[in-house]
């Protein structure tokens, strides 16, 4: 645990502690906690608040309820050098249950333990992508999202750059057939640029917000860890469109087969 950072950091709120911050992470507030007493009151009690998140259990998306905690006036000395835990129950089923231990220290929380763990909530919700990405490119998302939610920001931005260069590169080789290409136009281009020219075969989103892609263009020796955490959501939202995209074309394509299939049959029974 880092305790050279006694800097003052904005508390986050509850549902980014818990489904986004990576263990560890220290928040310091300032002495006077009465600053801080409505943050840090949703932190202990979270009483009105739920989680949206993927229940591996159920195998979906669910809405998770804290379990109740009796207010208390008193709350800070109470917990004051002290851990504390929160315990979510799943709406389908009370069962399915989400924990997670915080301490509260010197005038600082730190979120010390999850069940289940950041990569795990976060690797279930990929797991869709794996027939449309194949299996090397979706073991290094993993990859990318497990070391992310430990706070390893250039690994994790070093391998999802790589899947974003790998589908940008997919759509280049489609538009590659089309008449009219100038390719020669393409291969002098920066990412931005690259990204206008594809704006055929990519997200229309991706095509719209193409600068904030323009850090796919530094060295990664010019990178913070800082930098590669800070794109890496953006850089992450990218590539799930792409991916969206191609999950639904699948989707689509496997109806048609379907009804063309059907179709077929019912004209065969017609005739006969
Ligand atoms: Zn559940």
């Amino acid at each position: 645990m880092s305790t050279e950072n006694t800097e003052p950091e904005q508390l986050p709120d509850m549902i980014d502690f818990c489904l986004n911050v990576p263990l560890y992470k220290t928040f310091y507030f300032d002495k006077d906690y009465k600053l801080h007493q409505e943050k840090l009151r949703e932190i202990f009690y979270f009483a009105d608040g739920h989680l949206d998140c993927f229940c591996r259990e159920c195998n979906k998306e669910s809405v998770f309820h804290p379990e109740h905690k009796s207010d208390d006036q008193h709350f800070i000395v109470r917990y004051r050098n002290s851990e504390f835990q929160h315990v979510f129950t799943c709406t389908r089923n009370k069962n399915h249950k989400l924990f997670f231990l915080f301490l509260f220290h010197d005038w600082s929380i730190t979120k010390i333990g999850q069940h289940p763990s950041l990569a795990d909530l976060a690797s279930v919700e990929i797991q869709k992508y794996r027939k449309v990405l194949g299996n090397e490119s979706y073991a290094e998302f993993n990859r990318a999202v497990g070391l992310v939610t430990h706070g390893v920001g250039i690994g994790a931005f070093v391998y999802l750059r790589r899947i974003f260069e790998n589908l940008i590169e997919e759509a280049h080789q489609g538009e590659m057939t089309t008449s009219g290409w100038d390719d020669g136009l393409y291969k002098k281009a920066h990412i931005e640029e690259r990204i206008t020219l594809l704006k055929n075969s990519l997200p229309n989103f991706l095509v719209e917000n193409r600068s904030l892609y323009s850090i796919l263009s530094k060295g990664i020796h010019e990178l913070t860890e800082s930098e590669c955490l800070g794109a890496f959501p953006i850089t992450k939202l990218g590539i799930e469109l792409i991916l969206d995209e191609k999950l639904e074309k699948l989707e689509r394509d496997k109806k048609i087969k379907e009804a063309s299939k059907g179709i077929g049959d019912l004209a065969k029974k017609l005739k006969s």
